[in-house]
C-alpha cells in the first residue's frame, strides 16, 4: 500500500469495483490544483479537427496554446499536409490590451493567400475569451473576401472540459455539412466519424467497407478533406467511433439531415467485426454487403490468429492499467486485454458520462479501480497498489509508467502504428508484448512511495 493521500474533493471520482456502492461523479470541472491529466477545450476542439488535411488552422491566442497543440495527433495524410502547421496569432501583452481583431485579420488574410486552402478554422483560446475579440465578425469579412468558409472555433480553454472542446468543434464541422453535392452518393454509404487516422487506420477501415460494398463519403476527420465533409449528409448512415467527441454532430445530423447513426469501435477483433457487422445489417436490403463482411471477417481473423496465439502465453495474468480519453475506447481495451489473457486492474478516462461508468463498471473485474479526470498522484498511487505491469494511456501517462518501471503503450495521439483493425489488433498485442516482457524492467526500481 502507498500513503499516497488523495483529494477529499475527488473522492466521488474514484469507485473501487466491489468495495462500495456505485455512486460516480463526473463531468465536473477539474479540482484547481490537482494537476489534471485532462486537456482543456482548445484541445478537444483541436484534435478533432486537426486531421482535416486541406484546411487552414489558425490560432488566436498566445502561442503557447499552439505550441501545445502542435502536431497533437500525428494524423496521416494521403494528400495535403497543410494540418501539419501549428499557425499562430501569437498575442502579446500589447494586443491584449488593445485587442487581437487587427492581428488576426491580418494573419488570415496572409496565410489564406499563401496556402489557398479550402477552408480555414480559427482557435480561440482562454485570452480571447477574455479580452472579448469579435472573433464571428473578423471570420465572417474574410470569409467575404476570400470566398471560403472561415469557421469560428468557440474553443477557450477555460470553458468547461476537453469535452466542450469536442462539442465547439462539432459545432464548427456542422457549418460544412450539407454545402456540397450528393447526387453521386450510393444508397449504401456511409460516413466514419471518431476516427482520425493516427497510424493509417482510416485508410484500412475504408477499405473493408470498401470491399463489403459500401461507400465511405467520408472520414471525420480523418484525413479529411473540407468538400468530403461539405457532402458528408448524402450518406444513409453515420458510423460513430470515439463517441464522446463525434455524437454531438452525429445528433445534429440526424436532427437536420435525418441520418441515423451507430455507435462502433474499431479496436480488437470482437469490436471490430461487430462494427462491420452492425454496417452491414443496416443495409439488410443489401444481403451480399452481409455476406462479402463474413467473408472478410474470416480472412482478416485467419491472417491474424496464429501470431495471437503464439504471443498470448507470455501475458497470461499480467496487469494493466488504462487511462485514456473516452471511455469508450477502454470498453475495447478491456475485451483486448482480456482476449490477451490480462487482468485490467485499473481503467480511468477524461471524459466519461454516467453511462460510462455504469458500463464500465459492468465490466470490470472486482477490485478495479475506477477514475474520472485523474491526476498523476492517484494514478501512480494505484499502479503501485495494484501491481500493473503495463499502463495504456497517452503522452502525458508516458512518464508516469516510466517513472513507475513499469512497460507503456500508447494508444493515443502520438503512436505510428496502427492499433484499430484486425491487424492493429496484432501490432497492439505485439507491442503490448514487447513492452511488458521487456528485460529492462528488471534494471529499473519498482517504485514504492512511503
Ligand atoms: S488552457 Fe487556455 S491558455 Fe492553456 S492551452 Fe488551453 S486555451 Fe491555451
Amino acid at each position: 500500500m502507498t500513503s499516497i493521500p488523495i483529494l477529499r474533493e475527488r473522492e466521488g471520482q474514484i469507485y473501487q469495483k466491489g468495495r462500495e456502492p456505485f455512486k460516480m461523479s463526473c463531468g465536473k470541472h477539474s479540482l484547481a490544483g490537482s494537476v489534471s491529466q485532462r486537456a482543456c477545450v482548445f484541445c478537444g476542439s483541436r484534435v478533432v479537427l486537426y486531421p482535416i488535411a486541406d484546411a487552414l488552422h489558425l490560432i488566436h491566442g498566445p502561442i503557447g496554446c499552439a505550441a501545445y497543440t502542435w502536431d497533437i495527433r500525428g494524423a496521416l495524410s494521403s494528400g495535403p499536409t497543410l494540418h501539419r502547421y501549428s499557425f499562430s496569432t501569437d498575442l502579446r501583452e500589447k494586443d491584449v490590451i488593445f485587442g487581437g481583431e487587427k492581428k488576426l485579420y491580418s494573419a488570415l488574410c496572409q496565410l489564406i493567400d499563401a496556402h489557398q486552402p479550402k477552408a480555414a478554422f480559427v482557435y480561440s483560446t482562454c485570452i480571447v475569451g477574455i479580452i472579448g475579440d469579435d472573433v464571428e465578425a473578423v471570420c465572417k469579412k474574410v470569409a467575404k473576401e476570400k470566398g471560403i468558409p472561415v469557421l469560428p472555433v468557440h474553443s477557450e480553454g477555460f470553458k468547461g472540459t476537453k469535452k466542450d472542446g469536442y462539442q465547439a468543434a462539432c459545432d464548427a464541422l456542422f457549418k460544412l455539412v450539407g454545402e456540397g453535392p450528393t447526387e453521386a452518393v450510393s444508397p449504401c454509404s456511409i460516413n466514419i466519424l471518431g476516427e482520425f487516422n493516427i497510424g493509417g487506420e482510416a485508410w484500412m477501415i475504408r477499405d473493408y467497407y470498401k470491399r463489403m460494398g459500401v461507400e465511405v463519403v467520408s472520414v471525420m476527420t480523418g484525413d479529411g478533406r473540407v468538400d468530403d465533409v461539405r457532402r458528408s449528409h448524402g450518406a444513409a448512415l453515420n458510423v460513430v467511433q470515439c463517441s464522446g467527441a463525434m455524437t454531438f454532430l452525429a445528433e445534429m445530423m440526424k436532427e437536420r439531415f435525418g441520418t441515423p447513426y451507430i455507435r462502433v469501435s474499431y479496436f480488437g477483433l470482437e469490436d471490430q467485426s461487430k462494427a462491420l457487422y452492425d454496417v452491414a445489417a443496416h443495409f439488410s436490403d443489401h444481403p451480399e454487403i452481409m455476406a462479402k463482411t463474413r467473408e472478410i471477417v474470416r480472412e482478416e481473423i485467419s491472417a491474424v490468429y496464429p501470431e495471437l496465439q503464439r504471443i498470448k502465453p507470455d501475458l497470461e495474468g499480467k496487469r494493466a492499467a488504462i487511462y485514456v480519453g473516452g471511455a469508450f475506447k477502454a470498453f475495447s481495451l478491456i475485451k483486448a486485454l482480456r482476449y490477451l489473457g490480462m487482468d485490467v486492474v485499473l481503467a480511468g478516462s477524461q471524459t466519461g458520462n454516467e453511462a460510462d461508468y455504469e458500463m464500465l463498471r459492468d465490466m470490470c473485474d472486482d477490485g478495479t479501480v475506477i477514475l474520472d479526470d485523474a491526476n498523476p498522484l492517484e494514478l501512480s498511487k494505484y499502479i503501485i497498489e495494484k501491481k500493473a505491469d503495463l499502463f495504456i494511456g497517452g503522452v502525458k501517462e508516458r512518464p508516469i509508467a516510466f517513472k513507475m518501471g513499469i512497460g507503456f503503450c500508447d494508444h493515443n495521439h502520438e503512436r505510428k502504428i496502427p492499433l484499430a483493425g484486425y491487424e492493429g489488433m496484432l501490432n497492439f498485442a505485439r507491442e503490448v508484448h514487447a513492452t511488458v516482457t521487456s528485460p529492462v524492467w528488471k534494471f529499473a526500481p519498482k517504485a514504492v512511495i512511503s
